[in-house]
């Protein structure tokens, strides 16, 4: 299948790629890794006239540590890199884990993070590692910039509160406090270069390596048109010893939020299953890894 016509810019500068997103606005679609953007073009379900690569901008494809306090995180930056970061491995783990676990090595080795939340696809891997990492996106245009927090960011499948003249340039993580752990799992049909069936986020924080939970994040992909937080489930666990029955509740909780279509990934039911299973697992392991938390 040909791709359809369309001008292609490569500019070198920010300030550059603003102004064009500016003069071109809604004609122009950013391209990144191209890894979704060219699917759907090749399949006609886009046609932009114009076409803005990111590739040469200077500090997108960057992961800057800000002194052991948070990480700046360029929206170009590749799943590989996320995946193979020791930083984000260490402080920053269900976003590892995620990267790791998006596509096949080839697809990684392209597809980008800002590339992944501006798709805004409802199974996609990293919006809930976002989610319970409490990153805050930030967006540019030729006319000034705004911070949004990334559970403000989805509006519906494929859709996001970007306008056509603004870029994502960058993620900002706080680093969790001592005693955080985190972990997320994606259930797909099959091993590899498989579209989650579900798939779950969870970021813990302790008081001390045996104290109650002070602080819990759990998000949830593909069970809803947008990625969600379970908040009541998150409420239970919020001053309680972490125990296996109370997981195991929290996961009950969430269920009860989300709202999961049957596909030909897998059905309603056994997505409801699947929600409490992998809760209480990523949970769990979060836990562990909170646990074992190291200065
Ligand atoms: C074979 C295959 C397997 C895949 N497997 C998975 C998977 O397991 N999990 C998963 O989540 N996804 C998967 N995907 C989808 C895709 O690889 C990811 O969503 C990827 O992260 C998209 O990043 P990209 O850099 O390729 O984005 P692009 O395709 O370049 O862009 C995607 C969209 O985001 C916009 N965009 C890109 N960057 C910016 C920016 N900085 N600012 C504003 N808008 C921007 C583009 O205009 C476009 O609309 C798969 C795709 C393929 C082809």
């Amino acid at each position: 299948m040909l791709l359809p016509r369309f001008e292609y810019h490569e500019p070198t500068t920010l300030e550059d790629a603003l102004n064009l997103l500016h003069e071109l606005g809604g004609n122009a679609r950013v391209l990144a890794g191209g890894t979704d953007l060219l699917v759907k073009m090749k399949r006609k379900l886009e046609k932009p006239s114009h076409v803005i690569s990111v590739a040469r901008v200077p500090g997108m494809d960057q992961i800057i540590p800000r002194n052991g306090h948070a990480v700046t995180i360029g929206a170009g930056v590749t799943a590989a890199e996320l995946a193979r970061n020791e930083l984000v491995m260490d402080r920053f783990t269900p976003l590892a884990i995620a990267a790791g676990k998006l596509g096949a090595p080839p697809i990684r080795n392209r597809a980008s993070i800002g590339g992944n939340l501006a798709n805004a696809r409802p199974a996609a891997d990293f919006p809930p590692p976002c989610m319970v990492l409490n990153a805050t996106l930030k967006l540019k245009s030729a006319k000034g910039e705004r911070d949004i927090p990334v559970n403000d960011f989805f509006r519906g499948p494929g859709e996001t509160v970007i306008e056509p003249n603004e870029l994502l340039v960058s993620l900002h993580i706080e680093t969790p406090p001592p005693w955080s752990g985190g972990s997320y799992i994606k259930l797909g049909a099959r091993k590899a270069m498989e579209i989650s069936m579900v798939n779950v986020a969870a970021m813990i924080t302790l008081q001390s390596a045996d104290g109650p939970i002070v602080d819990v994040r759990i998000a949830l992909g593909a069970v809803a048109p947008t990625p969600v937080r379970a908040l009541a489930a998150e409420d239970l666990l919020v001053g309680a010893i972490p125990s296996e029955e109370l997981f195991r509740k929290a996961g009950e909780i969430g269920v009860g939020m989300c709202s999961p279509i049957t596909d030909h990934r897998g059905t309603m039911e056994y997505r409801c299953m699947m929600i409490e299973v992998l809760t209480k697992r990523c949970l769990t392991e979060a836990l562990a890894r909170a646990k074992a938390w190291k200065p």
